[in-house]
């Protein structure tokens, strides 16, 4: 699909408030909006109608297509809430999309904020390179959906996976179980790119664990119960610095790799309603995860340009409540309770 079409859609998009309405609003504050203004937002000539500016400035469409951005494609859990799709992120680079975990929903949102963003790099057929931090299935069942919807889009070179030890054997067995489907394709009338359906895998170290003329991605260990290894991702562009925390208890880890970047999207649970979880919950959830004055702590000594959170487990904290738990811990910087849909 060309730009101009893309345009369209934006266009037509636009007129359509029920859209972002859908999105729901940001409980953010203005320290997004300035995250959000200072991106290419001015580059779009034109306004937004004004029944979108009472919601989200993060999820308002608008044209994304050059420098660096987050698109929260999903920023659930393993709770199927139909608001929030499974983990995963999209950094978009000059129109390329670099995604970050593969959770439920992944293609779809991806599909959504192509249109929304004008973000080419998002439509299945460009879906060509992921980044996973661990391999629990919240964040890994959508890869099959990832690569063999791109490859039915006619992706042209094999799906590049990276990930921690066990990325690459996930990635063979997943080729076998759809092997019937590859067959079907690659022998019947329908036409296909010959080497679409591969899965070129690599098991990462931490360090730097992919490079091109666009964006430099680096993996760094961080503590999640149970996992040998599990990672977190910087991304380091030409005009901003992005983390992703992956899941994780509270790690220095995560002060060292952010360091003052421009964008920290972390995994949070409430500290609050925590107190109300089972025993065995509470001490399954205190190894894997962060909680809310956990990261204040954290995001005070990372000090990001804007904290923005996403897996959130709040056990029914509403985000009003999340944040305020973080502001009550101590933190003061930029902050917004991420959700699908929105670009930071
Ligand atoms: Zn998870
Ligand atoms: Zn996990």
């Amino acid at each position: 699909m060309s730009h101009v079409s893309y345009r369209a859609i934006l266009a037509r998009m636009r007129t359509q408030a029920t859209v972002v309405s859908m999105i729901g609003s940001l409980v953010a504050g203005c320290a997004a909006a300035d995250s959000v203004e200072s991106g290419s937002a001015s580059q779009d000539p034109q306004p937004a109608p004004t029944s979108e500016t009472a919601s989200s400035p993060a999820s308002i469409p608008r044209d994304l297509s050059t420098g660096t951005h987050v698109v929260l494609l999903g920023t659930g859990t393993p709770n199927p809430d139909p608001e929030a799709s499974g983990p995963a992120t999209a950094i978009v680079v000059d129109g390329a999309a670099y995604i970050v975990d593969t959770g439920p929903g992944v293609v779809r949102r991806a599909a959504s904020a192509a249109a929304m963003f004008g973000v080419e790099g998002l439509t299945a057929q460009r879906l060509e390179i992921a980044f996973l931090t661990h391999l629990h299935s919240d964040h890994t069942v959508g890869l099959p959906d990832l690569v063999h919807t791109s490859w039915v889009a006619e992706r042209v070179p094999p799906f590049r996976l990276f990930g921690p030890r066990g990325t690459s054997s996930l990635a063979a067995y997943m080729t076998d179980a759809w092997q019937a489907d590859i067959e079907n394709r690659m022998s019947g009338r329908q036409p296909v790119t010959v080497d679409g359906w591969r899965i070129d895998a690599t098991d990462s170290d931490p360090g730097l664990v992919y490079e091109d003329d666009r964006v430099r991605v680096a993996a760094f260990e961080v503590p999640h119960t149970g996992w040998a290894q599990s990672f977190g991702y910087r991304f380091d562009t030409a005009d901003r610095s992005i983390v992703i925390s992956g899941d994780t208890a509270p790690t220095e880890a995560i002060v060292d790799a952010c360091d003052g970047c421009d964008v920290l999207v972390h995994e949070v649970y409430s500290a609050t309603t925590f107190q109300t979880r089972p025993p065995e919950w509470q001490s399954y959830h205190s190894q894997a995860h962060t909680s809310t004055v956990e990261l204040a702590d954290l995001a005070a000594r990372a000090r990001p340009g804007i904290l923005v959170l996403h897996h959130q487990l709040a056990w029914g904290a509403t985000p009003e409540e999340m944040l305020a738990e973080i502001r009550e811990a101590g933190y003061t910087g930029p902050l917004a309770y991420g959700r699908d849909l929105e670009a930071y």
